[in-house]
Order: structure tokens, then sequence, then C-alpha cells
């Protein structure tokens, strides 16, 4: 039996800002990551992967090489929560305890819930920004393609980051654009969901794009069924009425956003709500059944939009709560998320359109407007994006280094 006395499961932007954030705040914590992968992932950047803007290997780090000092990694996957005896199980039965517990093992992409995905993956012109092996395929595709049919999907919400599938397709068709293909080439946009972006202020300027493209949307068409060689999909159209029929189209190329889910290890366990994801409180990010719980990320439950921006206004918030349930802050009053994500949505090679909302979808933009207005594509967002949030991400939300993301509290102390 091995003990810890803070257990963190997941090595991804999560678990890594969280114990940057609490190896920043105390000294000579008891900390364990525990992860089974050798590669971190910047996942932001392959949707520029698969825009021909990145190589996928600037999206890569050693796991080794991102364990803050002093904390320890143990390279297993945990396989169940026993939360009652503030225990972990580790695969192969290793049972590990803690005193406190952050859970950051992401979600699970379905790749299988679209029947015949998984074996035409990366042929015929079945590609997905969503798998780091991928991501360049979708740009050899978007070079070689010079017309017909191309089809970009969207499942059902929550996803990680909700945006991606239209970046792609954005991307894409600027690409055309500028090669003069696109006028040859129809291009849908098929959504499971029923809106174009979840913050309505967004959507007009996005509207701009998709007519300047010639995109067809679809509302209410998820991806059932693929076959590679046919070139063909499957919809599952839902209408109005709440009728259901399948729609078939043929394609020269699609771009698949899988469904989404909490792991299976998650969804079993007493950690999960209804929906499967990690009950937490949506302020605090405490469980609210498990005090000795935390959790952040895009496996919890709170209605956040799933992103790395969102985890590096959460990580801080985490840490303070937990050291304070130590005793090891002198704080008064809990730290508390105000549901802060972001999505910068690459509407064009060179511009960005910067989404910035936190809880009922209220507008936070961290930039005065002169600089960026949030409701204009601009250079400046796509600087932004492409030069200053990977640097963001590796040296100062993975260091614990906070200039941005300095914790609310509330207002009486409990
Ligand atoms: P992850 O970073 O996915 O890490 C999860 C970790 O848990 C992994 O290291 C994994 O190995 C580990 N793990 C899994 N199972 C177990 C287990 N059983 N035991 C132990 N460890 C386990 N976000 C933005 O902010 N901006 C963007 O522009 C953006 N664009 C995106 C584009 C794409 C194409 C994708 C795929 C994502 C994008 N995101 C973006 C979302 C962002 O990458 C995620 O929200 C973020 O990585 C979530 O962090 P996480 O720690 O919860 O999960």
């Amino acid at each position: 039996e091995m003990r810890h006395d803070i257990v963190i499961v997941g090595g991804g932007a999560g678990g890594i800002a969280a114990a940057a954030s609490l190896a920043a705040r105390a000294d000579g914590l008891d900390i364990a990551i525990v992860d089974p992968a050798d590669i971190h992932y910047y996942q932001p950047g392959w949707t520029l992967v698969g825009g021909g803007v990145f190589k996928p290997e600037e999206t890569r780090r050693d796991m080794a090489s991102l364990i803050p000092e002093g904390v320890k990694w143990i390279r297993a996957a945990v396989a169940a929560f026993e939360p009652d005896a503030n225990a972990v199980i580790l695969e192969g039965c290793r049972v590990l305890k803690y005193k406190k517990l952050i859970v950051a093992p992401g979600l699970k992409l379905d790749w299988a819930g679209v029947e015949g995905l998984e074996a035409t993956l990366g042929r015929y012109g079945v590609t997905s920004n969503y798998r780091y092996d991928l991501a360049p395929y979708t740009w050899e595709l978007v070079q070689s393609l010079s017309g017909g049919t191309a089809l970009f999907t969207q499942p059902p919400m929550p996803i990680k980051c909700a945006g991606a599938p239209q970046k792609a397709m954005y991307l894409s068709c600027y690409e055309w654009e500028r090669r003069g293909t696109l006028k040859n080439t129809r291009v849908e946009f098929l959504n499971a969901g029923g809106v174009l972006f979840g913050v309505k202020e967004y959507v007009p300027p996005l509207m701009e794009y998709v007519a300047r493209y010639g995109i067809d949307l679809s509302f209410g068409h998820n991806l059932k069924k693929i076959d590679g060689p046919a070139k063909t999909a499957w919809f599952e159209r839902t209408d109005a009425d709440g009728s259901k029929a399948i729609v078939e189209k043929r394609f020269d190329m699609i771009h698949v956003v899988p469904p989404q889910t909490a792991p299976d290890f998650v969804r079993v366990s007493p950690l999960a709500n209804e929906a499967g994801w990690v009950e937490v409180d949506q302020a605090t990010l405490r469980h609210p059944r498990y005090p000795d719980v935390y959790s952040l990320g895009d496996v919890m439950s709170a209605p956040n939009a799933k992103t790395a921006a969102a985890a590096r206004k959460q990580a801080p918030v985490v840490a303070e709560n937990l050291l304070r349930d130590l005793g090891r802050i002198d704080e008064p009053r809990q730290a508390i998320y105000d549901g802060y994500g972001s999505c910068p949505l690459t509407v064009e090679r060179g511009k960005v359109l910067l989404a910035e909302f936190a809880y009922g979808g209220r507008r936070v933009p961290s930039f005065p407007k002169w600089f960026i207005d949030d409701l204009k594509p601009s250079k400046t967002a796509w600087i932004l994006k492409e030069k200053i949030l990977p640097p963001v991400y590796w040296q100062a939300m993975l260091k614990g280094r906070e200039p941005m993301a300095k914790p609310a509290h509330e207002k009486t102390s409990a």
C-alpha cells in the first residue's frame, strides 16, 4: 500500500497545473501525480496543426519534463475510486491512499461511438484534429482537395473546446479560398446541436464567415455511421417536432469530431453524477459528498466550457481551497471559480475571434476593447493564439505562475 498526502489523477492540463499551483503556495508538500502516459499534449495546438501552421511535435512534451520539482510521478493508470477509504485503486490492484484527492483525467473520446469510424480514420479522406496523429492528415487533405464535398461534424455537447469543430472548417475554407478551389467545393457543417455557438453574441461575427465561405449549416444532425471506401456518412437528423430520420451524405473529405463522455472508470465510480462526470460544487470545485475530493478540467461536472483556458483558472482555486482545508495557508475565505472558459475561434489564417465567457454565457473579455474587441476577429487575437498562449501554457500555467489567474474569493467566510 502506498500513501501520499495529495494524490492527483491525471497529468494533463488540469493535473500538472494543479500540482504546480500547490507547489507554488506551500513548501514540503507530499504530492503524487498518477498518469500512465509518457507524453503530455498541448491539444489547443492541434487546430493549428490541422491548419498547417504548427508542426505536430511543437504540441508535445515528455511528461517527465513537466512534473514539478518535488512532486512524485506514479506511472500507472487509475482503475477505480474508493472515496470512503480515501483510496484509489491502480491497475494491477495496487492501493494508493491519500488525505486529499484531485481528479483530472480528462474526458473520453468515444471513437467507437460512430459505427465504422475507427476502421477508416486516417484514410479515405476521413480525419480529425482531435487526435495528435490525425491532425496532420487534415492539412494533407485540405491541400490535396480541389473540389467536391467536404463535411465537418460536431457531436452533442458537452465536448472539449466546443469551437474546435468549426475552427477546422474555417481554416480549411480559407486555404481553399486562397487556392481558388472553394467555389468548386461544397462545404457542410453538420452539427448535432441547435446553435452555431453557445454564447449568442459570438454567432453574428461567425455567421459572416459562414456566408463568406458559402458553408451549408445543418443543425440536429448527429453522425452515426461512416464507410470510408464508399465515401459515405450517415447522420441521425432530429427535427423540430422530435421526429428522427437517417440522412445519407457522400463526401470527398470529412472532419469528424467524436462523441465525448466521462472516462469509464469515472462514470461507474461513487464520485460521478448522473451524467457520469465528477460531481463538484461549481464555485469551490470541491466534491459535495466527499469533502477530501476536488476535481478540475474536462472530467468535472460544472457547466463551464471544457477548455485548457478553464483549467488555467481552476487550478489556483483547487490549490487554495485544498491547502486551506489542510490548514496550510492562512485564508479565511474560500476561493471561487467563476466558470471562465475561452475559445479562440480561428476564422481565417491570421484572424481569431477571441470568445471569453463565464457561467451563464456572460462575456468576460480579458483585454480592453482597443486591444482586442472580443466581438471582432482580429490579427492581435491570432498572434495571441499562435505566439502567446503556447508559452503561457508551458511557462506559466504548468509552472504555477499565475499572473492572470488570481482566484476570486467568496464574500463571507465559511
Ligand atoms: P487532458 O489535458 O486531456 O489530460 C488528461 C490526462 O489524464 C492525460 O495525461 C491522460 O493520460 C491522463 N489519464 C487518463 N486516464 C487516466 C487514468 N485512468 N489514470 C491516470 N491518468 C489518466 N482548450 C483551450 O483552452 N483552447 C483551445 O483553443 C482548445 N482547442 C482544442 C482543440 C482540440 C482539437 C482539442 C482536442 C482540445 C482543445 N482544447 C482547447 C481543450 C483542452 O485541450 C482541454 O480542455 C484540456 O486539455 C483539458 O485538460 P484535462 O487536464 O482535463 O485533460
